[in-house]
Order: C-alpha cells, then sequence, then structure tokens
C-alpha cells in the first residue's frame, strides 16, 4: 500500500497531447513506485477536443474533475480545424482562459534554463546562455486577457465605399490585491533561488503599471528588503533578456507583457520541447508544457514529450513537496540527453540515426534513467 495516494485531474487535449501526456503519465507513475506514493489520473476534455463532443472548450465535467482533484495535469489544446475569426464560435484557448479563472491560478512560473547537453540549440553564442537560469512569475487572471472587451461593426463611413466600418478595444485593469499576491511569489521564489526580482513594467507611459511599481516596491520595502529589486521597462526587457539573460533570476510581470517574454526567454533555450510551466493558485495548481498542441506532427508518434515529463517535476515540485522525487526526473532528462538521445525536434547533424527517438521510446529511457 502506497503511503500517500493523489488524485490527478488529466488533460490531454489536441493535437501532439494524447502522446505526450501518456508519456507524463508513464514518468509518473514510475516515481510514484520509487517513492512509495500513489498517483491516481482521471481523464477530462478540454479545447478541440471538448467542442467537438460537447461545443463547449470546457466542460462543466471537466471543471468538476479539475475541483476534486489535488493538481491538474494539461498537455496542449489549439489547432487549425478550431482556428476561426468569428467572435461567436468557440475556441479551444477558451478551455484553458477559464480554467485558470475558474480555478484561480493567477501566478505562471515559467522556468527557463540551458541543460547543457542541448546549449548548441541556441540561437544565442555559448557564453551568453552560459549559466542562464530565470524564472519568469506571470499574472496570469488579470490585465488585457480579461479586461471589458467589445467590437462595433456600425462606425459611421469608416468602411470600404462610406460603408459603416468597424471598432474595437480591449481593457487593461488590474486591483491593488491582484498585484500585492503576484509580488509576493516573486519575492517568495527570489528568496529560494538567488534574491534578484526584475520588475518589468511600461510605467513611462500606462498607469496600471505606475500602480503597479508602486506596490512592488511597496511590498519590497515591507517584507523583502533583503531582495534585490530592479524595475525594467517591458521594450528594454526584451532586449536584455537576450543581451545579458543570464544576470536574471526572477522576472515578474502582468499577465500580455509575461506571455510574450516567457516565449522569447523560452527561445533563448533553443528547445521549445524542453520547457514546462506552472499556474499556481490558492487552493490548486496546473501543470502543462510551454509549447502548443503541434498540429503539424500530431499523430507521427515524433513528438518530443520532455517539457511535458519536466511538467510532471515541476507538479512533484510545487504541488506535492515530492523535492527528491523532482529532483530524480530531471536528474533522468539530464542524463538520456547526456547519453544523447534526442527526439528529432532537438537531434542535429551530429545525432547518430540511432539515436533519434519517437515520443513512447523517449518516455521509455526517461523511466529507465531514473534513479
Ligand atoms: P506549437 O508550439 O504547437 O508549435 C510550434 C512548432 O514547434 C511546430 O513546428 C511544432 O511541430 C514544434 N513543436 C512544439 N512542441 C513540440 C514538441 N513537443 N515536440 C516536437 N516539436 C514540437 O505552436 P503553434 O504552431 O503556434 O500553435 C499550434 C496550436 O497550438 C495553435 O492552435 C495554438 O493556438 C495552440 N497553442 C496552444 C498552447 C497551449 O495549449 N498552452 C500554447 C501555444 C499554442
Amino acid at each position: 500500500m502506497a503511503s500517500a495516494t493523489y488524485q490527478i485531474c488529466t488533460l490531454p487535449g489536441d493535437g501532439i497531447g494524447p502522446e505526450i501526456i501518456a508519456e507524463g503519465k508513464k514518468v509518473l507513475h514510475a516515481v510514484g513506485e520509487r517513492f512509495d506514493t500513489s498517483f491516481s489520473c482521471t481523464d477530462a476534455l478540454i479545447g478541440g477536443a471538448a467542442i467537438d463532443a460537447c461545443g463547449n472548450p470546457l466542460p462543466d465535467e471537466t471543471l468538476s474533475c479539475a475541483h476534486a482533484s489535488d493538481a491538474v495535469l494539461l498537455a496542449s489544446v489549439g489547432g487549425p480545424k478550431w482556428d476561426s475569426t468569428d467572435p461567436a464560435a468557440p475556441r479551444p484557448e477558451q478551455g484553458l482562459l477559464r480554467i485558470r479563472k475558474e480555478l484561480g491560478l493567477y501566478t505562471n512560473l515559467r522556468p527557463v534554463q540551458i541543460f547543457s547537453a542541448l546549449a548548441g540549440a541556441s540561437t544565442l553564442r555559448p557564453e551568453v546562455i552560459e549559466g542562464v537560469d530565470v524564472m519568469i512569475v506571470r499574472e496570469l487572471t488579470g490585465g488585457l486577457y480579461f479586461g471589458r472587451r467589445e467590437r462595433f461593426y456600425d462606425e459611421p463611413g469608416a468602411g470600404v465605399n462610406g460603408a459603416p466600418g468597424q471598432r474595437a478595444y480591449d481593457t487593461l485593469e488590474y486591483r491593488e490585491f491582484e498585484v500585492e499576491r503576484i509580488a509576493r511569489q516573486a519575492f517568495e521564489a527570489a528568496r529560494r533561488r538567488r534574491g534578484k526580482v526584475s520588475s518589468v513594467d511600461k510605467a513611462n507611459v500606462l498607469e496600471t503599471s505606475r500602480m503597479w511599481r508602486e506596490i512592488v516596491h511597496r511590498i519590497h520595502d515591507e517584507d523583502y528588503a533583503d531582495i534585490e529589486l530592479e524595475d525594467v521597462l517591458v521594450d528594454n526587457a526584451a532586449m536584455q533578456l537576450i543581451n545579458r539573460p543570464a544576470t536574471f533570476d526572477v522576472v515578474v510581470t502582468e499577465n500580455m507583457f509575461g506571455d510574450i517574454l516567457s516565449d522569447e526567454a523560452a527561445q533563448i533555450t533553443g528547445s521549445l520541447g524542453m520547457l514546462a510551466s506552472a499556474s499556481l493558485g490558492d487552493d490548486t495548481a496546473l501543470y502543462e508544457p510551454s509549447h502548443g498542441s503541434a498540429p503539424d506532427i500530431a499523430g507521427q508518434g515524433i513528438a518530443n514529450p520532455l517539457a511535458q515529463i519536466l511538467s510532471v517535476e515541476m507538479m512533484l515540485r510545487y504541488s506535492f513537496d515530492m523535492a527528491e522525487a523532482a529532483d530524480s526526473i530531471r536528474r533522468a532528462v539530464t542524463r538520456v540527453l547526456d547519453e544523447g538521445w534526442r527526439t528529432r525536434d532537438i537531434a542535429d547533424e551530429a545525432t547518430p540515426a540511432d539515436h533519434i527517438l519517437g515520443c513512447s521510446a523517449m518516455g521509455d529511457a526517461v523511466v529507465a534513467a531514473l534513479d
């Protein structure tokens, strides 16, 4: 009998999702056996698969499953089948936005670290990426992506031949408590790491950013004076992340800036298939790879499952306080890469053909490399 049992709601989603989540579960169960812990996974629908089944990208049953579980493990959603510019059409991404909101997942953690075996995959020079270890802390349930928005089709005379044209707006709004709690998450993360926070805003233009900056500094001065704090304007941050990535420790920012900067930071590694993320709330958390559903390679058995496997690592670390088990996954992935095993997306000219693995074989290799 395992000493602990955890319930996990697993969301395969679309595209390569079902292939990679199978490997995540494989590693999860193998680690569970080694650490005397049982993980019970319940699959539920999200994204395009859920639209096809019931017309809703986040069915009520999926939300109930997530609420009833200790953590949620997601693969990816979306694909050309559900792409539409019709604002009334259901979209797979709405499932993602809603589950984050419904579960109160206001903090997104995206670690960006270089596996030395893959350093050559970066487009940046080796001496620039040496030692890169950044944690992007992105506010996830406020700001522009959740503000009031509207589209009007009756703008007088603005369309073709004097016909009515269009007008649209989105609003960027934050409340004090939203900024305060994400700032605290960033300072706490910095305390566990190298003690530095870069707060990214656009305070020279935006009122929300001026409020953001004031609140971040107040929290810092009151409770985290031991942490080094710098303010960086978002346009400058975009440049510095490429120019001097190794000088960043924790980067905290609002939802849209974080969306863009975390993709940019991910690209520093050169390997999208390697990066995981965690979305944390006060009661539960959701773990997923940083990449999308890769419809171009779906169903071919060649997807890289390592970001999904590393999202399992984050789940063990942040939801179940199983740091040793999490470390064992990271060591196993490092060992597999050091031994030269690759999926197609992270292989290069030097990779022998017999070292290029499919999705399932890569999952097996990680299990075999566990301590
Ligand atoms: P993508 O990340 O799906 O793919 C970009 C490129 O990287 C593709 O060439 C793909 O084959 C490759 N790739 C991505 N993950 C890979 C993996 N694990 N193994 C091997 N190769 C991998 O981004 P995209 O093409 O812009 O978007 C495709 C779909 O995914 C869209 O519908 C988009 O909306 C959706 N999407 C979903 C999420 C999510 O679920 N969180 C995130 C981003 C995009």
